[in-house]
């Protein structure tokens, strides 16, 4: 349980109950079958408050096995579009009443703000059920004009869900991505086995226990936590797996696709990226210094859109860096149910490890630290915000995704220069550029390799927007229509009607 060596603020900010800690497999909450356990730290103080199953392959089989089940059963196949519907709509509501609960597991499992848990995460798991609801009784087809061998037929396109789907998400948002997941495969109509990250497990069995009170037939949402070689793996491996929707790092990418080609499961991923943010001389200064930090420290650097890369024109280069650094030096380091925080510790000391590496790695080729470079705090797993003067354009850190709260910030002189050096890595989710010229802004847009590109923005994403990245940043989208569209098989359906 919780320790008493955190000092909350508030009193009412106190860890909220656990969920039970088991798996669920055809709904039932169960243990799993190697015994073992996995424990939960708070990555804040790096006590264990938590413990849970740690699933492997047997568990993996069970679970899909239930899935299958209620995939094929009338509970699920026969239900109405529009009661499917008015179900999602029914844990959209559930996850708004429990919003603080959630909130505060999410704080205390991956160590983010609860105000930013509560601002960003809970209502994104909130939206895009609501969005998805929407989709659950529009799933029509198309009617085909076919012109055939002249005789006269009807032919029409069905969306058939495509059947029992592996979802595997990471550590980062990890109620949000659960929900970006589940409520597409709901819309669907399929049924599915979700395994979250070791390192932040709770929110997603919270989730799915607000989803079984919400009504969800029992098999269709399973959930097997355990570590990703052996839960992981088994899920990707498994035959009974129709689909495999990953969010996660480029190199598991990678090896999901390798053994999804053994029986040409579908596969979408959402990756790593090494996002460039691209200020020119015409923007406005405070709003792009103010943007570009957010966009590179928000959720202390551990968001796959991340804008670690800063290209700025080099006649406004030093003041920008100064009002960033400016900014930058108000974002408060610290706990994550201290109201003031604004930047939590990573989730993990094996992140906070791999991140000040990249650090070492970056001073070692000679880019100049104009900001931070520590730890900042002693307890904990915490990073300072940190800032490079990136003069060396191979180095690591400008290469390589850090998925921490590291910036690299370049000089450009023209538009040609920084779009190519924008689009100069293996990676293409987002990018941003801050300008007051409007053609510009979209003619650069046009030119960038990237999944999603906001203008003198950056981290709106909507449900209605989809979600996704060019290169090695992944495959498919994720949400809006083509997201729930990618949890279907089309079926054409031809019928000769007469000579
Ligand atoms: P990761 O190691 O790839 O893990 C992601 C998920 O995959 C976790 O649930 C993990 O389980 C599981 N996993 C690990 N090895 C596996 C295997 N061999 N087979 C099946 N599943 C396996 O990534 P991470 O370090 O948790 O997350 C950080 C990465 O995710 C970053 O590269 C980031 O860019 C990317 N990310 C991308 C997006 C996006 O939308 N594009 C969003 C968030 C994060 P365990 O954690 O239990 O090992
Ligand atoms: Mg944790």
């Amino acid at each position: 349980m919780m320790s008493d060596a955190i000092q909350l603020d508030r009193d009412e900010l106190r860890l909220p109950p656990i969920p039970s800690g088991r798996m669920l497999i055809g709904g039932q909450w169960v243990a799993g079958s190697s015994g073992a356990s996995i424990d939960v730290e708070d990555p804040a103080t790096g006590e264990i408050f938590a413990k849970v199953e740690a699933g492997g392959a047997e568990d993996v089989d069970k679970a899909v096995r239930a899935a299958r089940k209620a995939f094929e059963s009338p509970a699920w196949s026969r239900m109405r579009p529009l009661d499917r519907a008015r179900l999602l709509e029914t844990i959209a509501r559930k996850i708004e009443e429990h919003a603080d609960e959630l909130a505060l597991l999410e704080s205390f499992d991956n160590g983010k703000a609860f105000e930013h848990a509560k601002m960003v995460d809970v209502p994104a798991a909130v939206d895009i059920f609501r969005y998805m609801s929407g989709w659950c009784a529009r799933l029509g087809g198309t009617v085909n004009p076919i012109s055939g061998d002249g005789r006269q037929y009807h032919s029409y396109t069905v969306h058939e869900p495509i059947g029992v789907v592996g979802l595997i998400v990471p550590w980062n948002y990890p109620l949000a991505m659960a929900a970006w997941k589940l409520a597409p495969a709901l819309a669907a109509g399929c049924a599915m086995v979700l395994k979250p990250s070791e390192v932040t497990p709770l929110t997603a069995l919270r989730l799915a226990e607000l989803c079984l009170e919400a009504g969800v037939p029992e098999g269709v949402i399973n959930v097997v936590t355990g570590y990703g070689p052996e839960a992981g793996q088994a899920l990707v491996e498994h035959p009974g797996i129709d689909k495999i929707a990953f969010t996660g790092s480029t190199r598991v990418g990678k090896d999901i696709v390798r053994t999804c080609a053994i029986d040409l499961k579908r596969v979408t991923l959402e990756l790593g990226g090494k996002s460039p943010s691209l200020v020119f001389a015409d923007a406005d200064i405070e709003k792009a210094a103010l943007g570009a930090a957010l966009a590179i420290f928000f959720n202390s650097g551990q968001v796959c859109l991340a804008a670690s890369r800063l290209y700025v024109e080099e006649s406004i280069y030093d003041r920008l860096m100064e009002a960033i650094i400016e900014v930058t030096r108000g974002f408060k380091l610290g706990h994550g149910r201290d109201p003031h925080t604004m930047i939590g510790p990573l989730v993990s000391r094996a992140q906070q490890d791999r991140v000040l590496g990249y650090i070492g790695k970056g001073r070692a080729a000679g880019n100049e630290l104009l900001l931070g470079g520590g730890k900042g705090l002693e307890t904990g797993y915490f990073v300072e915000p940190t800032i490079f003067r990136g003069s060396q354009a191979d180095s690591a850190i400008v290469k390589e995704e850090i998925f921490g709260p590291v910036l690299v910030a370049t000089p450009f002189k023209d538009v040609d220069e920084v779009v190519r050096t924008a689009n100069d890595t293996r990676y293409g989710l987002a990018a941003n550029i801050w300008t007051r010229d409007l053609s510009r802004a979209h003619l650069v847009a046009r030119r960038l390799q990237a999944g999603i590109v906001w203008i003198n923005t950056h981290g709106l994403n909507d449900p209605s927007a989809p979600f996704g990245g060019f290169k090695e940043s992944g495959w498919g989208r994720e949400v809006g229509e083509e997201g729930v569209l990618n949890y279907t098989e089309t079926k054409t359906v031809t019928a000769l009607l007469g000579d």
